[in-house]
């Protein structure tokens, strides 16, 4: 940018200075030839005059010394020399005669000069018979020596020795005269042609000055030159040129930074003034606030009323917000806004754009966001009508501050965001303000989404088996197997804290595949060649037992790998098994069909009735470990157990007690008609190769027990 300021500059000034240069050179240079002329027609007038005047010196001498000369009387002649002599040029003056000899002779300093005989210019005058004139440059002087006649005969020579003192002072004079004339002219004709230039210059000035705003950028420039010439007709074509311009970059930036379908500024545009806002307020002096809108449900609008409903609504949404912002006192910026100047969200501006999708973004001074964001809900109460049909409508707000919860544009659109998924969260049709804490965790589920994505496709899933005991005999009669997320940084994941994560991610049913192929392979290796088998309970999720085909992937297990039926339990839980779900009973009955067994768990939380617990026919009841943690001493407990193992009774299900942790909880139980019990007491769930070296123990301890009892 600099850089070509600065050469438009130079141009300007060359342009100028160089038309003065040439102006002046011409009008110089015309002077000078017009002085010059002058000098040497005033000069040869002079030197002209001078001749003249010699010759008329020649002539008169002549004519009054020629009857003198004749009559060789040279007396007569002294008083005429002498007032010859009185001229201030004649310096001396001598008449020679035929013979050679001075006839008369004039000097200041009274001593004949001459030597007659030798002097050139006489020897020259008497060969040629001519005057003679020679310069004599050293001293000033003209030396002439004119011959006199008489008819044909040469009769004398006069020798006179002339200072050109005056002809040279006339010839300085003259020069010196023209030499100051000469330079006044100069001095003239460089004012002029300045002033000259510059007038001529003046427009090609205008038009680089406006030239150079329009490379800075300010494209709102017009040349204001009327004039007929060459350079009236390039302003005229500039202007429109730039109005062309003007108009075609305001269309570009009408499409690069307007929202076609709302018609209020994009993403693009908030970015750029969001960066601007954020850069000058670096001193945080100022606070706005960021709030993030996004419709509820809009997916289903679109699904359900067609893509037309859906745009009409974002447009009748868009409309809404610009005009709550309105009402509180807010002027809300366009596109149109001069992009050098700062939207002031901090005072009474707002901006208000689509991110995309049903995604919308205010920002505006923070004391007004809650009331405004009250507003907006407010505002949505009332249903859209659209093409004919209401359509009630929610929104969601996120809002964050500036500079309080966060001072840079990626930041502050972040935590707006979270802050409006934190709304949609605690039910949509709701505000909520950026909450930190809040945030770390969203950020924490929000890696376990991706870890557990990564943990699906890896397979980073193990079994956890737990053994179930009978009550009597302390016999071991199954395992569950439940499990366990290994996780490369944090070690083993309990499943209470990532399956939720993953039944929100729709991951349950990939898992539940991984796990029940594990507890089939499981059951069919530890009872391949074992007399009385165990069972291997197996948690499905609701999620998992309503996928069409479930049913068919357990056969397919079950053949693979050669496992009977019989010695497979799903486990699900009370809650899932009362609600009517057609599906859910449809791949039970399948599965009964096969020969596979079902256990209802955590039973006993309230949820099950008697018809329906009948209607779906547990083979087990698996009571709830908060059931079992007074038994041993309250007796509301051991009320609520007996009614409990009665309704089990009552259905014809074997009863499994979980989370027994204590001897006198076993004791207890050991009084009521529980068959079997699992717990911490009878053993922690163990990873697989623990499990079955814990089992080969058990096996072992049970031999030695019965082989003991034959023995007695
Ligand atoms: P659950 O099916 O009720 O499993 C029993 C839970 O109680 C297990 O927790 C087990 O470690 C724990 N537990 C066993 N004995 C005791 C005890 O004496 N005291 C106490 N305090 N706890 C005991 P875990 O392994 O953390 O499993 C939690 C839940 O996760 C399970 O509850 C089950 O609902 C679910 N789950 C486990 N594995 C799977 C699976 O493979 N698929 C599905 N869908 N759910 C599973
Ligand atoms: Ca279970
Ligand atoms: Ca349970």
């Amino acid at each position: 940018m600099t850089h070509a300021r600065s050469s438009h500059r130079s141009a300007k000034n060359g342009l100028a200075q160089r038309l003065t240069l040439v102006f002046g050179l011409v009008i110089a240079l015309f002077v000078a030839a017009v002085l010059a002329i002058n000098v040497q027609t005033q000069q040869r007038l002079l030197t002209e005059g001078e001749t003249l005047n010699i010759d008329h010196l020649l002539r008169l001498t002549k004519e009054v010394s020629s009857p003198h000369l004749l009559a060789g009387n040279p007396a007569a002649l002294e008083i005429f020399f002498e007032e010859l002599l009185e001229r201030d040029d004649i310096l001396s003056v001598f008449l020679i005669d035929a013979q050679g000899l001075v006839f008369v002779a004039g000097s200041y300093d009274e001593t004949p000069f001459l030597s007659t005989p030798d002097d050139p210019l006489i020897v020259r005058a008497r060969e040629t018979g001519i005057r003679q004139i020679d310069m004599d440059l050293d001293k000033a002087t003209q030396e002439i020596a004119g011959p006199i006649h008489a008819g044909d005969q040469l009769i004398g020579i006069l020798r006179i020795s002339l200072s050109n003192k005056g002809l040279r002072q006339g010839v300085r004079t003259v020069f010196i005269s023209n030499l100051a004339l000469g330079l006044v002219f100069f001095f003239i004709a460089i004012s002029v042609s300045s002033v000259l230039a510059s007038r001529l210059t003046d427009p090609l000035t205008r038009l680089t000055a406006v030239a150079r705003k329009v490379t800075d950028g300010d494209l709102n420039q017009t040349i204001d030159i009327r004039s007929n010439d060459e350079i009236g007709i390039l302003a005229d074509g500039l202007n429109t040129m730039l109005q062309t311009v003007r108009t075609s970059m305001s269309e570009v930036h009408r499409v690069a930074y307007e929202d076609r379908l709302t018609g209020i500024p994009n993403r693009s545009w908030l970015n750029a003034r969001l960066e601007q806002i954020v850069q000058h307020h670096a001193d945080k002096t100022c606070s706005f606030a960021v709030m993030f809108l996004d419709i509820d449900n809009f997916k289903m609008v679109n699904d359900t009323h067609g893509h037309h409903v859906g745009d009409l609504l974002l447009q009748g949404f868009a409309r809404r917000l610009a005009r709550c912002a309105a009402e509180k006192g807010l002027s809300v910026a366009t596109v149109d806004h001069n992009d050098a100047l700062l939207v002031n969200v901090c005072g009474t501006e707002a901006i208000l754009t689509r991110l995309g999708g049903d995604e919308f973004t205010l920002i505006l001074p923070s004391h007004l966001a809650k009331s405004l964001a009250a507003s907006i809900v407010e505002a949505m109460r009332k249903p859209f009508r659209l093409d004919g049909t209401q359509l009630p409508v929610s929104t969601s707000i996120g809002i964050a501050l500036f500079p309080d919860h966060a001072v840079t544009r990626e930041h502050l659109l972040k935590c707006a965001d979270v802050a409006m998924y934190q709304a949609k969260h605690a039910g949509r049709n709701t505000v909520r303000f950026y909450d930190h804490e809040s945030h770390e965790l969203l950020k924490q589920r929000s890696r376990m989404e991706r870890d557990l994505e990564r943990a699906v496709e890896n397979d980073a899933f193990d079994l956890a088996l737990q053994p179930q005991f009978h009550v009597q005999t302390g016999q071991v009669m199954g395992v569950e197997a439940l499990i366990r997320w290994h996780h490369p940084q944090r070690g083993a994941i309990a499943p209470d804290e990532f399956l939720p994560v993953a039944a929100c991610m729709g991951l349950l049913p990939k898992i539940g595949d991984i796990m029940m192929d594990k507890a089939v392979a499981l059951a069919a290796s530890i009872n391949a060649d074992r007399q009385t088998p165990l069972t291997v309970a197996v948690n499905v999720a609701v999620e998992d037992l309503s996928e069409e085909g479930f049913a068919d992937g357990v056969a397919h297990l079950l053949d693979r790998h050669q496992a009977r039926a019989q010695w497979l339990e799903i486990e699900i839980t009370e809650g899932t098994a009362m609600d009517q779900n057609t599906h859910v009973e449809k791949q039970m009955a399948a599965l009964r069909d096969l020969g596979v067994r079902f256990a209802l768990d955590d039973f006993g939380m309230g949820y099950s009735n008697l018809g329906r617990l009948n209607a779906l026919a547990f083979e087990t009841l698996k009571i709830d470990r908060s059931l079992i943690d007074g038994i041993h001493d309250d007796a509301n407990a051991q009320g609520l157990l007996k009614t409990v193992l009665d309704m089990a009774d009552a259905i014809g299900a074997n009863v499994v007690a979980e989370g027994v942790e204590t001897a006198d909880q076993l004791a207890f139980l050991r009084s009521t008609g529980c068959e079997c019990y699992q717990g911490y007491l009878g053993g922690r769930p163990m990873p697989a190769d623990a499990f079955l070296g814990w089992l080969a123990r058990q096996d072992g301890s049970a031999a030695d027990r019965d082989a003991l009892r034959h023995a007695s």
